[in-house]
């Protein structure tokens, strides 16, 4: 169940209808928007009688949600979440944000060389991974600690904001200090107790779509960090799994405006593993800004073909120069900016 307020509800009148959405036994979130607050309920909603809500004084109107995910839908922020990271940096505003690093943090040349070309980008997120999750246990497994501290260094030292993966709940307090935003990758969307964990925190979290996963169940996951208090959720299209086989996954261009409809969530593509070939990422990166992504999200190296993991898919320092320029001109044509 959904209550909106009035524009013109006082905190005393908003206050009392919380109490009295809590006395009816169901967990209330809020949201405050530019134009009115939105108490949203979750829990044993069902057997509410809504019109005991509806004559409540500054209440405009209370309906039900019938979509399964209440707080990821787009009613509970029907403006859009406009997630806010420190240097005044948004993601879901109109500026269109490009976060790019290597796959994983290999050694500290590897990753100041990728956040100096990044800088000169006009970008401001450094990604990378730390601790990887890989398909074979013998493969690369990331530097751990070691690595989100080079990484942090490399983007104090030239004003980026930091995106990596956490992979397990026993990593979420170390890697604290170090990320400006948690990444939980395709293979843990459905991680429900880090889920849950992250839930708990008040930092970003970037949540990417399972390799099989429909745009309903990655909302349902979303729901799982909003429904702990943490509303600070961005999701992000990486491809899904399909008979196709002539990319490494299939890139849903289709979903960001389905979840730009459904939610008010910022909407990441991820072209990089989206396509998992390096001539196919730049086509899809400016596909993605033109169908209304919030942020760009792909791996750079400068030697993309020895990259340690995801060679494949890794554009080369000059390559993303040129892409992030192309960019810049489709974010202007579909009115944004870059
Ligand atoms: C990554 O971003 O490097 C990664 C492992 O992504 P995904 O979880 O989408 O495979
Ligand atoms: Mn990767």
């Amino acid at each position: 169940m959904i209550v909106a307020m009035l524009e013109t509800a006082t905190e005393d009148q908003i206050d009392a209808v919380i109490d009295a959405m809590t006395e009816a036994g169901v967990d209330v979130h809020r949201t405050t928007g530019k134009m009115q607050t939105i108490l949203a309920a979750v829990g044993p909603t069902a057997g509410l009688d809504l019109s005991k809500f509806e004559v409540l004084p500054g209440v405009m109107h209370v309906h039900r949600i019938s979509s399964p995910y209440k707080l990821a839908g787009r009613a509970f922020r029907p403006e859009g979440t406009v997630v806010e990271f420190a240097k005044e940096v948004h993601l879901g505003g109109a500026e269109v944000q490009v976060i790019a690093g290597p796959c994983a943090v290999e050694n500290r040349e590897q990753i100041f060389a990728i956040a100096k070309c990044v800088q000169a980008a006009g970008a401001h997120f450094l990604r990378g991974g730390a601790f990887k999750p890989r398909s074979s246990p013998y493969s690369f497994q990331g530097l751990g600690i070691p690595g989100l501290e080079l990484m942090r260094e490399a983007a104090d030292a030239h004003g980026l904001l930091v995106v990596s993966e956490v992979m397990e709940i026993a990593q979420i307090e170390p890697m604290l200090p170090f990320v400006d935003c948690f990444q939980v990758g395709a293979r843990n969307m459905q991680n429900f107790n880090l889920l849950r964990e992250l839930g708990q925190i008040r930092k970003p979290v970037l949540l990417k779509r399972g390799i099989a996963a429909t745009i309903e169940e990655l909302l349902l996951s979303s729901e799982y960090i909003m429904s702990g208090g943490n509303y600070q959720v961005i999701v992000c299209e990486r491809g899904i799994r399909t008979y196709e086989t002539a990319t490494r996954n299939t890139m849903d261009i289709a979903a960001i405006p389905v979840l730009k409809k459904l939610s008010h969530l910022p909407v990441v593509a991820d072209p990089s593993h989206g396509t998992g070939r390096r001539d196919m990422v730049a086509p899809m990166a400016k596909a993605a800004v033109a169908a209304g992504a919030d942020a760009i999200l792909v791996e750079i190296h400068p030697n993309a073909d020895k990259a340690v993991s995801d060679a494949a898919q890794t554009l080369f320092l000059e390559q993303f120069e040129e892409l992030v320029k192309d960019l810049r001109l489709i974010a202007t044509a579909v009115g944004r900016t870059l």
